[in-house]
């Protein structure tokens, strides 16, 4: 969420509100004041609204207390926490990354309702005159809380609940876009039942009391499949390994060939791709091709071997089938390298990857992937 007015900062996170938010806290301080106005007479207007903006306040003040537990939760796990945005829906810590373990996701999914149960039971139990603003503020703050941990805990994302339905099911399977898959179905339950908790009394009864949940309703059922959009993609990405990117396997050079050989046998023009070099256990070695061919003389060529000129293998230059094609694009890119040797755990050499076959490949899967969507 980008924009917005920001206001301060606790625990090091910046707090922005959105400008969505003051039509909200219009719209709660004006129902606050009309209703104390006509609760509390005695009271007067300007006391009676004094106390409907500091009960709106307080609503915000705790929105902003539950997205600061599932920030503290998160930094405890060593996570940073980019900011905090109140808007119209309500809060949204925006925390760099995710958790390591499911058990850690569960922590920063819980802290956030723990927080708000924890105000509730404490302003339930705190003795304080009800018919005063001091008391009513007390009650209206029991109350909100109430609501901020019984309607998180809905669970679907991209509520608290589904967090925590996320982390349980991670925690069972291992697969963590398994949890967000089953999460965000829930997601999708919950926001279809509060758009028809919004229009089944307007078809009924011609009543609009309830429209709010539409559109809360809308934002839940909205964001619920994008998760679900996202664990697919995800999931496909991450299970993709380097050897289904990999073009038809090229001939191998023997490492006792000379030069001249590898040239007439293998290098048909100048423009090709390097080749694998093998020993007599079929070990690839290192690797041949035009450049290392133009750096030696010509006459030389006949009585060079090509152990002698070729580019010997590094750690860094092998991948193995089985290794994330995710790992090994990183790997080419932050290098540099020109492609990849792929070879069997035994040293076997299989073929080469260059990073545009890996992209490709990539890419075809991802559209893939969204169009079973
Ligand atoms: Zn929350």
């Amino acid at each position: 969420m980008a924009g917005g007015l920001r206001f301060g900062s606790l625990f090091k996170i910046p707090l922005y509100v959105d400008f969505t938010w003051f039509l909200i806290f219009f719209l709660i301080t004006s129902s606050y004041g009309t209703m104390l106005s006509a609760q509390f007479p005695q009271w007067g207007p300007a006391l009676a609204w004094g106390t409907g903006i500091i009960l709106s306040l307080s609503v915000f003040a705790s929105v902003l207390l539950h997205e600061l537990g599932h920030s503290i939760a998160a930094q405890l796990q060593g996570i940073k926490v980019k900011s905090i945005h109140l808007f119209l829906l309500g809060g949204l810590a925006q925390i760099e990354e995710e958790s390591k373990t499911p058990w850690g996701a569960f922590w920063v999914a819980i802290a956030g309702p723990l927080v708000s149960l924890g105000i509730f039971l404490l302003m339930t139990f705190l003795p304080v005159p009800t018919q005063s603003p001091f008391g009513v503020i007390v009650s209206g703050l029991a109350v909100t809380n109430f609501f901020l941990c019984v309607f998180n805990l809905l669970p679907g994302l991209p509520l608290d609940g589904g967090n925590i339905v996320k982390a349980i099911i991670w925690g069972f399977t291992g697969d963590k876009y398994k949890g967000i898959q089953g999460a965000a179905m829930g997601g999708r339950l919950i926001g279809w039942g509060l758009i028809g908790l919004a229009i089944v009394p307007v078809l009924l009864r011609g009543n609009f009391d309830n429209i709010w949940f539409a559109v809360v309703g809308w934002f839940v059922l909205s964001t619920a499949s994008r998760y679900e959009l996202y664990a697919k993609t995800e999931s496909r990405v991450q299970g993709l390994v380097v050897e289904s990117s990999m073009a038809v396997p090229i001939r191998a050079v023997p490492q006792a060939d000379s030069v001249e050989q590898f040239v007439r046998n293998y290098l048909i023009s100048m423009n090709d791709q390097p080749y694998p070099v093998v020993n007599e256990a079929n070990t690839v070695v290192g690797t041949i091709g035009p450049r290392e061919v133009q750096a030696l003389a010509e006459t030389a060529w006949s009585n060079t071997s090509v152990s002698q000129v070729m580019h010997r293998l590094e750690g860094q230059d092998t991948v193995s089938p089985g290794q994330s094609l995710e790992e090994a694009l990183k790997r080419i890119r932050e290098r540099g390298l020109q492609f990849l040797v792929m070879v069997r755990p035994n040293g076997e050499f299989m073929g080469f990857v260059t990073e545009e076959q890996m992209q490709s490949h990539l890419v075809r899967q991802l559209q893939f992937s969204e169009a079973k969507s």
